[in-house]
């Protein structure tokens, strides 16, 4: 049927009935579902993780319900459990025992990610392993890079941010994730894992990251609070889409394999341009105040939390992301399984 035929067709029907009756294909939850346009799949997801120090350590985030700064005993038995859920991948965040000026636990090759990864690798072969490269949980300011006077400093920190990455990389990781938002930390993360022969390890670049008041939670999960100042230098201003655009393609020409938009939920309409546009493997990071939102308000019995929770990742998913980071990703994936 060629396109002018069905342009007839819809008009003539439209003046037979006087308007079109679009519900029938939602009377039941068959029909509903054989029309639907956007499922979730467990496939979807990446389970962001907060490693600690220590032995047997489960400590609960209090603004984050339901989300544990884990030891590496327990991190492993988490991802297992993760793994018989249907989860494919998780990210790690580390948190170090000391900090310095330098943040260099963070590219020490016996650091908490590092040994973290290692052991993982070892135990869950399977399980995809995503490793964030940012300073910011390693240096005693707590901010993402070097400091200088009163700047943070971009091409020193992006030297740190490279060694980073290669420690991950050697110690295992299998998708490197830049989240500094400096410019020129993909080319330099690309350079030098090339340069050491890890040319199939893909780059997943958090591109779009806002300064966001959304992350307040995660900074409690990984004690990276900066001590003065703001993130404002660096991450990039909510107000604003285009430059959205142009970080994105910054990134895809320095070699990323893979295009973050971060925060998800406030940031809809980024995903969706960035998806329309560039066509890539999109990723966006439903962080860690959009989670304590639905929890606080689940837990008030002010919202019904699970049936928010996939109204949420649904909608993230349709405006365009290929796969989501998310604090619900065991609990949406249970309850796809006992749909
Ligand atoms: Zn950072």
């Amino acid at each position: 049927m060629n396109e002018s035929k069905l342009t007839t067709g819809y008009s003539q029907e439209i003046s037979r009935e006087a308007f079109r009756r679009l519900r029938r294909t939602r009377m039941t939850e068959k029909l509903r579902s054989l029309v639907r346009e956007t499922e979730l799949s467990s496939n979807d997801f990446i389970l962001p993780l907060f490693v600690i120090r220590g032995n047997k350590l489960r400590k609960e985030v209090g603004s984050m319900p339901g989300v544990f700064q884990l030891s590496i005993d327990e991190l492993i038995r988490e991802c297992t459990e993760a793994v018989e859920t249907g989860i494919s991948a998780v990210i790690l965040f580390g948190i170090p025992e000391f900090k310095d000026e330098v943040g260099s636990g963070a590219y020490n090759e016996n650091g908490i990610i590092q040994t973290a990864v290692r052991a993982l690798k070892k135990e869950i072969p399977e399980l995809i392993v995503i490793t964030d490269v940012c300073l910011c949980e390693y240096t005693s300011h707590g901010h993402c890079g070097v400091i200088q006077g009163n700047e943070i400093v971009n091409d020193a920190s992006i030297e740190l941010l490279a060694k980073e990455a290669l420690t991950h990389a050697q110690a295992g990781a299998d998708i490197i994730a830049p989240s500094d938002m400096f410019d020129g930390r993909v080319k330099a993360i690309r350079n030098i894992l090339d340069a050491n022969k890890y040319l199939n390890i893909p780059i997943m670049s958090y591109s779009a990251k806002y300064a966001s008041g959304f992350y307040g939670p995660f900074r409690d999960a990984a004690e990276s609070t900066p001590k003065f100042g703001d993130r404002r230098s660096h991450q990039m201003d909510p107000a604003n889409s285009n430059e959205a655009l142009r970080e994105v393609e910054q990134d895809i020409i320095e070699g990323a394999d893979i295009v973050m938009i971060k925060p998800a939920l406030p940031y809809l309409d980024i995903i969706r341009r960035v998806k329309d546009r560039f066509q890539m493997p999109t990723a966006a990071y439903n962080v860690s105040g959009e989670y304590s939102m639905i929890k606080a308000a689940g837990r008030n019995g002010w919202i019904d939390e699970p049936r928010v929770m996939m109204e949420v990742l649904t909608s993230i998913k349709r405006a365009g992301a290929d796969m989501i980071l998310t604090y619900f990703a065991k609990e949406a994936v249970k309850l796809l399984k006992n749909k």
